[in-house]
């Protein structure tokens, strides 16, 4: 069975979004294996990050995750699908282009403050998983 790596933001966190988070994925039916509050270090958030790396908003993306005025929280899901399914009810990269409904597109404006980040494809999950948990074992 699939699993994702889903992380709720820094201004997610501050803004008391985790609760909603948990909530729209323990209501569809996925199962949480993992979770944990986590600053990441500039060298976790650039390897989480690292096919952004030659983008100009990188730095500022580096900074915005690890600057510690709050924590990510991090969490694997469990279920069918998850991968996909996970993205779809994230919603769009940009909060106004995200649809109703959607975690961004309810609860977002700013690109650069989106609240919550999902893996892409089945190898973003493994290798996001391991980068933040560690072997799939030690979940
Ligand atoms: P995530 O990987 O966080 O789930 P995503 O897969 O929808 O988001 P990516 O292209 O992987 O989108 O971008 C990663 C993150 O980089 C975005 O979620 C956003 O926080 C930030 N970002 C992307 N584009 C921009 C931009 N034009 N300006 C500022 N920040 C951006
Ligand atoms: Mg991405």
């Amino acid at each position: 069975t699939e699993r994702t790596f889903i992380a709720v933001k820094p201004d997610g966190v501050h803004r008391g979004l985790v609760h909603k988070v948990i909530e729209r994925f323990e209501n569809r039916g996925y199962k949480l294996v993992g979770l944990k509050a986590v600053v990441p270090s500039r060298q976790l958030t650039e390897e989480h990050y690292a096919d952004l790396k030659s983008k100009p908003f990188f730095k500022g993306l580096v900074d915005y995750m690890s600057n510690g005025e709050a924590p990510v929280i991090a969490m694997v899901w469990e279920g069918p699908d998850v991968i996909k399914q996970g993205r779809a009810m994230i919603g769009a990269t940009n909060p106004l282009q995200s649809a109703p409904g959607t975690i961004r597109g309810e609860y977002c404006v700013s690109v650069g403050r989106n609240a919550i980040h999902g893996s892409d494809s089945f190898e973003s999950a493994e290798k996001e998983i391991s980068l933040w948990f560690g072997k799939a074992g030690e979940l």
